[in-house]
């Protein structure tokens, strides 16, 4: 792997970097970044999803481009307005003090404002086919001495048929210029255009194997279904900054779930296709913001959220299938953060999850959840970084002169006991976790099942080890705690077993032998 120094960046460019907080070129920047600083060629580039296309094409223009030009001198063309902005903020993200001009532009905002800045001299345009093309009939965007063009997101530009427009404004650039492709993927008409306007090119490709799923760790836990937004609650709070999104099956789950986090004062909010553009848009805008942290999502919604540096993405409920599974998790881990990709599973969706993971040929690691005293033990952390931060960027003065009346009559142990108890209420009390105690039957690793027969049927323990032995293909000495009662009867199994023995039952109907099902607490107790 290499490091930004040897990719030949200035050392103002290295500064910039450092600030950012981008530690190693991603594989897609370490390959283009030296092959645009010091070559001539056209370059075609393929990276999936957030790998970083944009720094990989961004940085080296920001190195090459002339602080003193009197005209456009590169053009970024994007399939969509929210990609302008994002690319025109990620660009002027890395120019450091160098003084170049990065303007976007784009269907929806005022013609005239775009107006003036083209006006005043641009050095970077970036912006959508259509408007690009606008300004070109009206004289206001001139091309002829632009040195670079980048395509950038051309599958996405294609989908959205913006090939015939992408054509016509390379009409209006000069022949000399270089031209930079980069894709998430490659279909032929893509290829085909880098044959027809491209001489010579580099191609570079990274690919798929190396990316996302490596940069994530997998897990699951096995949960109960009514202990399952628990445990949510759980891994959100020993997480020091959880940004997350949780996967449910249904709207509705999408729903009650989001309902009950911000109920217990979490600040998530729901996604699912029931929601009009704008309300999408602006949910989604907060995500981007950060002032919500936990978006709880269906897959359908999610699709095309281009949130990035999630720390978590969580399956409340399993995927419908592999596919789904590796659409949702490749949303964290991305350029070059370690992701989380957490899946909660019943005892009945075992199988299911075997299925998934050797689909897709990961390991999903079995993992057991969060105490509740280490959920706290990081809440405390948490409450001390804050104050921490506060106290190093010394708080206002008319709190500090309080204090100083506060101190007067009572003792600092007394005062910043009773702020903290004012400020956090009840949050590090043990109280406020329900206790996944006894159905953690589940997540220490075995499950209690109920069999619907009893002394009164003629049930023994041997008869009911050897119905399950023969019926289930469970070895009688994994069975433990076999009690018989008169009308019904319970035994514990390893969670495997038990999902084996579930599956057995399920779909099936209640015949003359014993049936089993989950047992539940209720049902133990009387
Ligand atoms: P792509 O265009 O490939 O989908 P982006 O250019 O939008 O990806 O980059 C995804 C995210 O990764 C952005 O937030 C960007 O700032 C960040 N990023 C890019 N390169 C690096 C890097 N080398 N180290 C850390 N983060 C990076
Ligand atoms: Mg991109």
């Amino acid at each position: 792997m290499l490091s930004f120094e040897e990719l030949g960046l200035s050392e103002e460019t290295l500064k910039v970097l450092k600030k950012k907080g981008f530690e190693v070129p991603s594989p897609i920047q370490e390959v283009t970044i030296p092959a645009i600083l010091n070559g001539n060629k056209d370059i075609v580039a393929q990276a999936q999803t957030g790998t970083g296309k944009t720094a990989a094409f961004g940085l080296p223009l920001v190195e090459r481009l002339d602080e003193h030009s009197r005209s456009v001198q590169a053009l970024v063309l994007t399939p969509t307005r929210e990609l302008a902005i994002q690319v025109a903020e990620e660009i002027h993200s890395l120019k450091g003090k160098k003084k170049l001009t990065i303007t976007p532009i784009y269907g929806g905002q005022s013609i005239t404002l775009q107006l003036r800045s083209l006006k005043k001299g641009v050095d970077i345009v970036i912006g959508t086919p259509g408007r690009v093309l606008d300004h070109i009939a009206r004289g206001t965007l001139k091309l002829g001495e632009i040195s670079y063009l980048v395509l950038d997101e051309a599958d996405e530009m294609l989908n959205m048929g913006f090939l015939e427009d992408v054509k016509k404004i390379m009409r209006h650039t000069p022949a000399n210029k270089r031209t930079m492709l980069f894709s998430a993927t490659m279909p032929k008409e893509i290829i085909q255009i880098a044959r027809e306007h491209m001489t010579e090119f580099d191609e570079f490709k990274v690919s798929k194997d190396q990316l996302t799923v490596s940069q994530t760790d997998q897990i699951y836990f096995e949960v109960s279904a009514s202990n399952k937004f628990e445990a949510l609650c759980r891994i959100i709070d020993i997480e020091e900054d959880f940004f997350g999104l949780v996967f449910c099956r249904t709207k509705k789950d999408v729903d009650t779930i989001a309902n009950h986090l911000v109920e217990r004062g979490y600040d998530a909010d729901a996604l699912h296709g029931d929601l009009s553009q704008p309300q999408r848009e602006k949910i989604l805008n907060k995500f981007k913001k950060h002032l919500i942290n936990i978006l709880v999502a269906t897959d359908v919604a999610a699709r095309g959220i281009d949130v990035q540096d999630l720390t978590h993405v969580i399956n409340f409920a399993l995927p419908q299938d592999a596919e789904s599974y590796v659409h949702r998790i490749g949303r964290t881990g991305r350029a070059g953060k370690e992701g989380n990709a957490i899946t909660f599973i019943t005892p009945e969706e075992y199988r299911k999850l075997r299925y998934i993971s050797r689909e897709t040929k990961t390991d999903i690691r079995k993992a057991t959840l969060p105490d509740v005293k280490d959920v706290i033990k990081t809440k405390k952390i948490r409450i001390r970084n804050i104050l921490k931060d506060i106290v190093e960027a010394s708080p206002r003065s008319e709190y500090m002169e309080m204090s100083r009346e506060l101190l007067d009559t009572n003792s600092p142990e007394d005062v910043v006991a009773a702020l903290l108890e004012y400020s956090f209420q009840d949050e590090l009390d043990e109280k406020n976790y329900t206790e996944i105690g006894n159905a953690l039957v589940d997540t220490k690793g075995k499950t209690r099942l109920f069999v619907t027969q009893g002394k009164k049927d003629g049930l023994t323990s041997q008869k009911l080890m050897h119905f399950i032995q023969n019926k289930c293909g469970v070895k009688s000495k994994k069975i433990r705690d076999v009690q018989i009662l008169e009308k019904f009867s319970f035994v514990t199994l390893p969670f495997h077993d038990a999902e084996l023995v579930l599956s057995y039952f399920k779909g099936k109907q209640k015949g003359k032998g014993p049936f089993i099902t989950k047992a539940n607490k209720a049902r133990e107790n009387g």
